[in-house]
């Protein structure tokens, strides 16, 4: 807490999701008095939560990786995870599917995991290792040396230890020619170039700096929370209500009032919360564009219109009155061209011709999440941000071609046990989260969007304003808005000291 006899700091912090709520539990800790203002009736702003017929939907993220992140939050805050839930490791850690009776199980184990590589390729065992060497010490490197930095200057990246780095951390190669540099068979591409999708953009547009995710996949493993994702997000709302937070829902803050270059509170339908300082979680496109007077905006909206968003989604979330027999908890389809629906995502923007898509079934591992006998199924299929056309009748048709594989692939009936469906798509993400153009994950992690290159973390034009988010630094994720959240507190705290 505060050692200064003057009352602390008030901090306003728009919107609870990851992001905003490791901001705001980081700066109460620092000792500011912090509020967070939340438009939605809950906080996990894209990984809420909803529960029907016995069902429990995560609504967003389900893959638990990188549970360092996690636990180095928790460690912040004299935590640790299993305060708040029970990990488990996921064995084997997802399936691919690739075609009728064709799929790979990718296995926890590094030794049986080597034997798969193997088979399917003389000298990819030995191959892998080489690869996950290089991609460990991308993934320590870039944890403890970028992930951090504020990415406000250039300056921050001049010391001669990370430009020695840059040439070992594959700054300037792409992941598509990296992959390939040491994998041939397309299975195994395809396996390696599939973590890359979480930040959002092709292999041919990611640098090979990204290899450390194919670390945090096959290295340090995919994990479940027991109760399902939203279960991180109550830990952080009790560890951020023990520093003293205070959350206000069903709060939308409809602007962001300044008064000589600095924000003096921000108005929401119940009136004005004065703040010493703003801190914006919620889509920074919205908040420039939409809760700052334009003379107050640093971007332009060619500007905004110009970045590389990562997807949206179409999600169907999905009860079943019966348990699903060749289903693992995380399943990738991969049984159609992935470049030609990244085309469709990326270069030629339209809804997709032949999906791939995902399904998840926490209830193969968490038998809370359903009723007894049942299924929880959630899908999801990777779309363009900003399309046109999302109607019931496009949902619909989408929803016939996911579950026309799915029933294909895993060799039984799923439509006629469906007791519960809720899709949710484009309109959804920008009802509930304001989200630019839809997008679901917030903007790409392009070679040209990374670190200073991402919109600034802190406002030029308004000195006490700071953003943090999928969409500034590190980037995508869950993670990342865990980091995002703290490095912001970080430079919120240099720069707006309590003690004068
Ligand atoms: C379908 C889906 C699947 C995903 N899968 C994974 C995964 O498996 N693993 C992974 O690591 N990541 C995954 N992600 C990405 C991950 O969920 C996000 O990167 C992360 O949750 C973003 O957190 P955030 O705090 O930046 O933004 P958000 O979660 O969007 O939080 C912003 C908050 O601001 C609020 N807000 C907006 N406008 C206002 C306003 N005017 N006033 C007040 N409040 C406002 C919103 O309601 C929201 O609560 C997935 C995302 C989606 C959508």
């Amino acid at each position: 807490m505060s050692t200064s006899a003057q009352p602390s700091k008030k901090v306003i912090v728009i919107g609870a999701g990851f992001a905003g709520l490791a901001a705001a539990a980081s700066l109460a800790q620092r000792g500011y008095r912090v509020t967070v203002l939340e438009k939605n009736d809950g906080p996990g702003g894209r990984a809420r939560v909803f529960k029907t017929q016995g069902f429990t939907f995560d609504m967003g993220p389900s893959w638990y990786w990188m549970p360092d992140v996690f636990e180095q939050f928790f460690a912040r805050f004299g935590h640790t995870p299993a305060d708040y839930y029970n990990l488990v490791r996921l064995d084997p850690s997802y399936r691919v599917v690739f075609g009728h009776n064709d799929y790979l199980d990718v296995p926890a184990n590094m030794e049986a995991l080597r034997r798969m590589f193997e088979q399917l390729e003389p000298g990819a065992g030995r191959r892998l290792d080489d690869f996950l060497s290089q991609a460990g010490y991308k993934y320590q490197v870039g944890m403890s040396k970028f992930v951090n930095k504020p990415g406000r200057s250039v300056l921050e990246f001049a010391d001669p230890r990370l430009l020695v780095d840059a040439v070992r951390l594959d700054l300037l190669q792409n992941m598509h020619t990296h992959v390939r540099r040491f994998f041939r068979h397309p299975k195994l591409v395809e396996l390696m170039e599939f973590p890359v999708l979480f930040l959002g953009a092709t292999p041919q547009n990611t640098p090979a700096l990204y290899s450390l995710m194919n670390y945090a996949d096959l290295a340090l493993g995919t994990w479940y929370p027991m109760g399902g994702m939203h279960e991180i997000v109550r830990g952080m709302v009790r560890v951020a209500e023990e520093q003293g937070v205070e959350f206000r829902y069903n709060q939308e803050v409809e602007q962001i009032e300044v008064q000589n270059g600095r924000a003096t509170g921000v108005r929401t339908s119940s009136g004005l919360v004065a703040a010493d300082v703003v801190v914006a979680g919620a889509d920074y496109h919205h908040v420039e564009q939409h809760l700052l007077a334009p003379e107050h905006r640093h971007y332009s909206p060619k500007y905004w219109d110009t970045r590389t968003m990562a997807p949206s989604s179409l999600l169907f979330y999905v009860g079943l009155n019966k348990r699903l027999q060749n289903v693992r908890h995380h399943n990738l389809f991969f049984d159609e061209d992935f470049n030609h629906h990244a085309h469709e995502i990326y270069e030629a923007p339209r809804w997709p011709t032949k999906p791939l898509f995902y399904a998840s079934v926490p209830s193969v591992t968490d038998p809370s999440v359903a009723p007894e006998g049942c299924e929880n199924l959630f899908l999801l299929i990777p779309v363009a941000p900003g399309l046109g056309g999302d109607d019931e009748a496009t949902r619909q048709r989408y929803y016939d071609i996911v579950m026309t594989r799915l029933e294909q692939h895993t060799g039984q009936s799923v439509r006629d046990a469906v007791v519960y469906c809720r899709s949710y798509a484009h309109r959804d993400f920008i009802d509930d989260y304001h989200a630019f153009k839809g997008n679901a994950y917030g903007l790409a992690n392009t070679l040209r969007q990374t670190a200073i290159l991402k919109p600034t973390l802190k406002s030029p034009k308004v000195s006490n304003l700071y953003f943090t988010g999928q969409l500034t630094v590190p980037g995508p994720g869950v993670p990342p808005s865990l980091i995002s959240g703290q490095v912001v507190a970080g430079e919120v705290e240099k720069e707006n000291a309590l003690v004068s």
